[in-house]
């Protein structure tokens, strides 16, 4: 059997893995990267078809002056290619009683926006005079869902009218599922230094006044799309990477991992000091099993929300609503059948052919996933009827096409933190964990992920 004896072995090729990869190679560490697919990128990919430029995960990312992607999105050959939202990424869209309705921009527009009643804005006011969470209330900080923490601070009107239709849009969930201290950190944090989000929100808004760093809080793609990203970390990494090579098992050997995996039907065994895991986490659990027993079970309790992308181009005039914003959020109370749609064509140029538009539209997630499981004859009309009443589309879509992901968004449901904690501490040394799972599921949180990782191996001597 094919032996092969590295430093570092890193599987799965999305966006953790490479990031780790990346800065491994930076430091000129000695490394082999592995994935099944033919490509690498994972869930990041962009695709295209009939004159359309179909993302199959993210659409877009934004970076914080602290996240280490930035780094690398300053690089020449990575800069080049950035395409910034601008204002139109700013806009959002909000269904109010079937409608669309603008997101206030502005404290001004904040005061007569239609999308809080009268009383809903009042108790908002009264949110710098609620005290905060003191853990008397019999649930710990880890414990408290999003739900709890919006409602308690910013009322029922603000969680049911704002918060609920941004968690289903960006973590297909529900606000009463999600814990608020693993989705929300800094908002918790704030809590506790200024006792309320309104105080400690001004108070960063004046500390941050100044010069941000290059493409730091803004939300972004690349001309030739977010596969930009991975195409460029495969590039730094060269033949170091590569596809088509399924790990199947990983055990111990004398000092290190032995990892088995296929490719092109043959078994292939790797050797390794290190051994890092860049995948979802159910895909982790069997292959953890007998390095670190206990992890395994934890592992496969994070569920994850599954979802269905559809694509819809139209011809532009077709579409009654000015598509003018980064896209439209749903809210459960409205009792829709999508979670939300990106209006794909207006966010960047070049995205759809001359004179159509491209909607992203996402169903199915944690409330409704056997939407997102639904045969493509069922979701159509389906996802078709809400546009059509939403944004006033006429007719037939001229494109359409389906991408479904059994497991997207990993969900830190409350006591995920301490159950990564509990993960964390029972893998053997040099066995590293990376993914979207480990501490926040955006594309920057993700690859601060494989960053993380990198910086563990660093610390040990090169082999
Ligand atoms: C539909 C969708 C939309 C999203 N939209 C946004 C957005 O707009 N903005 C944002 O910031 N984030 C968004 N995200 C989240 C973000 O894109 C992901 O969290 C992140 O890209 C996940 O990267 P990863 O490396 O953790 O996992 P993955 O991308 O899942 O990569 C894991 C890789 O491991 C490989 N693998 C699995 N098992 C094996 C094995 N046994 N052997 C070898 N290889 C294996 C897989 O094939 C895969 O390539 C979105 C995600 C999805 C799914």
């Amino acid at each position: 059997m094919p032996t092969e004896d590295v430093e570092t072995l890193i599987v799965g090729g999305g966006l953790s893995g490479l990031a780790c990869a990346a800065h491994l190679k930076r430091n000129g560490r000695t490394f082999r990267l592995v994935e099944q697919n033919d490509h690498l990128g994972g869930v990041i990919r962009t695709l295209s078809d009939s004159g359309y430029q179909i993302e199959t995960g993210p659409n877009s990312l934004l970076a914080r002056p602290e996240d280490p992607l930035l780094e690398y999105l300053s690089f020449a050959n990575l800069a080049e290619k950035i395409q910034t939202a601008g204002r139109t990424g700013k806009k959002r869209f909000i269904l109010k009683n079937g409608q669309p309705v603008a997101l206030p921009m502005s404290l001004s527009e904040g005061i007569f926006t239609p999308v809080l009643s009268l009383s809903g804005k009042m108790r908002l006011l009264k949110e710098p005079f609620i005290p905060p969470a003191t853990g008397t209330e019999g649930l710990s900080s880890e414990d408290e869902t999003i739900a709890d923490f919006v409602r308690r601070r910013l009322g029922e009107e603000f969680l049911e009218s704002l918060i609920d239709p941004f968690v289903k849009g960006v973590y297909a969930s529900d606000p009463h599922l999600l814990s608020m201290a693993d989705t929300f950190p800094r908002l918790v944090a704030m809590e506790k230094t200024y006792g309320s989000l309104i105080k400690g929100g001004l108070a960063l808004a004046r500390q941050k006044k100044g010069a941000a760093p290059p493409f730091s809080r803004e939300i972004l793609s690349f001309s030739s799309g977010m596969g930009a990203l991975p195409q460029y970390l495969a590039g730094l990494l060269g033949e170091d990477a590569g596809t088509n090579a399924e790990v199947i098992a990983c055990s111990r050997s004398e000092n290190g991992f032995r990892t088995a995996l296929l490719f092109e039907e043959e078994t292939y065994y790797i050797r390794s000091k290190h051994l890092v895991l860049a995948l979802p986490a159910i895909q982790t659990a069997p292959l953890i099993a007998q390095l670190a027993p206990g992890a395994a079970p934890l592992l496969e309790k994070i569920p994850y929300a599954p979802i269905a992308v559809v694509y819809l181009g139209y011809p532009r005039e077709r579409i009654a609503h000015p598509l003018d914003g980064f896209g439209l959020l749903v809210p459960s109370k409205e009792r829709r059948k999508i979670l939300g749609a990106l209006f794909s064509s207006s966010l960047f140029p070049g995205r759809s052919p001359e004179g159509h538009v491209l909607l992203t539209v996402f169903a199915g997630g944690m409330v409704q996933p056997k939407l997102a499981q639904a045969f493509d004859e069922d979701l159509l009309p389906i996802v078709t009827g809400e546009v059509k009443s939403m944004l006033g589309a006429t007719g037939a879509p001229s494109y359409v096409r389906i991408q479904r992901w059994g497991a997207a968004i990993p969900q830190s449901i409350p006591g995920h933190g301490a159950r990564i904690r509990a993960i964390e501490s029972s893998l053997p040394p040099g066995l590293h964990l990376a993914g979207a799972y480990m501490g926040g599921v955006s594309v920057s949180q993700t690859f601060s992920s494989g960053i993380r990782a990198a910086d563990t191996i660093l610390l040990t001597p090169p082999s």
